[in-house]
């Protein structure tokens, strides 16, 4: 899970300089990208993608920041057998890059950053606005609030956990300058992940410290969460998406599965086809 009071601190040059450093990084794997890696923009979709190919989207000009939650140095929650965050969504995030290029949308960018705090945070938005992003997608693996962690002992050592919770849930920010489209691209997603056996979790509902969010779509999973940085700063619809609790032990064997992480890619293209056509077919976007 992500929090938009990630700690921040004094701005110690060696931090702020490791993040710097990796916008840079991320801005070169853009521009000095393989030709080899993009795939073909006429390739049609593998036919178990369950996407039919939409003339109206023209997915060679449809760009797609893709945002790997937290860093190596700040890693987000541990999973039930001691995993960090960062791991899942490098993972997960990588799959759907992949998954988006072999489909035709040949223009997409991959954040990584490094660091910690919230300059870091600020310079995801920054990347995804200057590469004029139609979409942003962070990628995020969940946990649950400490008060229901248990622990149990995985490969000899102790690891805190809770099997209480499963599920996916997707969050937008009404404060981005794109909510209406945020939450139209966050419910075809909800709608997708739905549709291949997945389930939403409405833990973050919870009349508990820590939670306490809106639902905005109880169907479809979509929560409202105002602050998160990544999403009310970013020049484009943005939304995150909490993949699956990983702190659960059950629900961390499911995500650490290449199958899993290829059904949620499949709903994540399937989504951004759907919310390519609906945007190219609207009143062209302001140019930014
Ligand atoms: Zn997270």
């Amino acid at each position: 899970m992500v929090t938009p009071e990630e700690r921040a601190g004094p701005l110690p040059r060696e931090r702020y300089q490791r993040a710097m450093l990796a916008v840079v990084l991320a801005a070169l794997s853009i521009s000095c990208a393989p030709a080899g890696a993009i795939a073909a923009p006429d390739i049609a979709p593998s036919p178990d993608t369950g996407v039919d190919r939409n003339p109206s989207c023209r997915r060679e000009d449809f760009r797609i920041a893709i945002d790997v939650g937290h860093t190596p140095d700040a890693p987000g929650a541990l999973s039930a057998r001691g995993r960090p965050e960062y791991e899942f969504n490098h993972q997960l995030a990588q799959e759907m890059n992949d998954t988006f290029r072999r489909a035709g949308f040949a223009k997409t960018l991959l954040i990584l950053m490094r660091g910690e705090g919230k300059t870091q945070l600020r310079e995801r938005s920054v990347l995804a606005s200057s590469f004029k992003a139609d979409l942003f997608l962070s990628i995020h693996h969940d946990d649950v609030q400490p008060i229901f962690y248990d622990e149990w002992t995985y490969n000899g050592r102790f690891h805190h956990f809770s099997d209480k919770y499963a599920g996916f849930s997707i969050f937008v920010s009404r404060r981005n300058r794109f909510a209406d489209q945020s939450v139209q691209f966050a419910t075809l997603l909800g709608a997708e992940l739905k549709k291949r056996g997945m389930t939403f979790t409405a833990h973050h509902a919870e009349d508990i410290r820590g939670e306490r969010r809106q639902i905005l779509d109880h169907e479809r999973g979509v929560y409202r969460y105002d602050q998160l940085m990544v999403l009310k700063n970013t020049e484009a619809p943005a939304v995150l998406l909490e993949a699956g609790v990983i702190v659960n032990r059950d629900e961390e064997s499911v995500l650490s599965s290449p199958n899993r992480r290829k059904q949620i890619s499949e709903a994540a293209l399937a989504a951004a086809v759907r919310f390519c056509s609906e945007a190219q077919d609207a009143q062209p976007r302001e140019k930014r």
